[in-house]
């Protein structure tokens, strides 16, 4: 029997797969470390835990509104204003399981089938999926690491079509580590409005900055003709350390919320009751432990860089948010590790987990095939590990 066609053309998440494929190690008894999937190491903060047991004991645990808890909106509501300048009524926010769901409802929303999305590449592996599943075209846009991998008026204006509908953006990115300027924000919402279209801003790792220069910016709070046609996806996992409790939410144009609120109804019917009440908590009690995991981020962000430099063959640039190094191994391409040449990422990825037990993302799938990504959402010592044996390895290159 025939499958659908459109699913069966898309490979699963090359995050979670190498990420898989490290904890099967792993279970196995090797001493795997893995700079696999994006994921906070830490516990969720106690208060929040508390607000979901408390949930729990207090019997919170049926269906909720389609879009989320009203106090959880109005929540989000105020955040938005606070934190990133955008004035929301709770009517445009949707709770969703996860950034990642609140993505997809965004693409299922505002695609028709053949509609073109502008995605600069290197890109997060599911936004192309995502466009695809939802009938889309993603348009990849490739930027350049001598322009902190941003996308220029001049890529956008290349990449323009009449069937284009919107532009993905993610500040701090995702995998590069790069934070958009104002200057890079105004060039995408000054073309965003002049052709008429959307742009999803993805800001999940907005809390998460280390350079002392750069401060996150929402494209939304430029003016108000851009506001009109931003969808801001943005979450708890991150920030929170909540990764498994899958909140996530989108903030949209009226039209738009409605169209995601008709398809989480029939889809998803609520985000998990219990982790919305956690999310409450998240977003509105004490936030010092944003501050301490950021800081923790930070000696971690300086530590595995300050080791890749050492490195020969490769490069990268410093990251300035997030918590991945982007790695260009472009200079390893054409050597052999124990006879066998690497030709791509993918060779360089596979040959460094089975001889070193180190997992990396090889970037192929996120449009670079000479990238591999490295998430140092890991401890220190893990890292120091995971480095001197990646060292070992290249210093074993032919
Ligand atoms: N956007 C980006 C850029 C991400 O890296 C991730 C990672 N999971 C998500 C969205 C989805 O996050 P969530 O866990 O909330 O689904
Ligand atoms: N976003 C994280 C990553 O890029 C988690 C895995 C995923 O959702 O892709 O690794």
């Amino acid at each position: 029997m025939e499958l659908s066609r459109k699913i069966m053309s898309i490979r699963p998440s090359a995050t979670l797969a190498v990420t898989a494929k490290a904890k099967d190690l792993k279970a196995a008894g090797k001493d795997v470390i893995a700079f696999a999937a994006g994921e906070p190491d830490f516990d969720t903060p106690e208060n929040i835990r508390q607000a979901g047991i408390d949930a729990i004991n207090s019997g919170f645990t049926r269906y909720t509104a389609a879009p989320g808890i009203i106090e959880l909106r109005k929540a989000i509501c105020d955040k938005l204003k606070n934190d990133n300048n955008m004035e929301y009524d709770p009517s445009q926010i949707i709770v969703c399981n996860g950034a990642k769901h609140a993505l997809a409802n965004t693409f299922m929303a505002i695609l028709n089938d053949g509609d073109e999305v502008i995605i600069p590449a290197p890109f997060w592996v599911s936004y192309s999926a995502m466009v695809e599943i939802a009938g889309g075209k993603p348009v990849i846009v490739y930027t350049k690491a001598e322009n902190n991998f941003m996308l220029s008026k001049e890529d956008l204006e290349g990449a323009y079509t009449d069937k284009t509908k919107a532009i993905v953006l993610v500040s701090p990115s995702n995998p590069t580590g790069m934070i958009a300027s104002r200057e890079n924000l105004q060039a995408i919402a000054d073309f965003a409005v002049e052709k008429d279209l959307l742009v999803i801003a993805d800001e999940i790792y907005e809390k998460l900055i280390y350079n002392k220069n750069k401060k996150h910016i929402s494209i939304g709070s430029l003016n108000k003709e851009i506001f009109d046609r931003t969808i801001t996806i943005n979450g708890v996992s991150k920030s929170y350390a909540m990764t498994g409790w899958r909140i996530g939410y989108v903030a949209a144009p009226p039209a738009v919320a409605k169209c995601i609120n008709v398809i989480q109804s029939h889809m998803a019917s609520n985000a998990n009751a219990i982790a919305q009440k956690a999310a409450l908590e998240a977003i509105t009690g004490p936030q010092d432990s944003v501050e301490l995991m950021r800081q923790q981020f930070e000696k971690r962000c300086d530590y595995i860089f300050e080791r890749e430099e050492e490195i020969p063959y490769i490069s990268a640039l410093k990251p300035e948010g997030a918590f991945y190094l982007f790695v260009d191994i472009s200079g390893t391409c054409g050597k052999k590790y124990k006879g066998t040449e690497i030709k791509n990422a993918a060779d360089f990825a596979t040959l460094l987990l089975d001889n070193k037990l180190t997992a990396v993302v090889p970037c192929a799938d996120f449009g670079m095939e000479n990238y591999i990504r490295l998430s140092y959402a890991i401890s220190l010592d893990d890292i120091k590990k995971g480095m001197d044996r990646l060292a070992e390895f290249v210093s074993e290159l032919e």
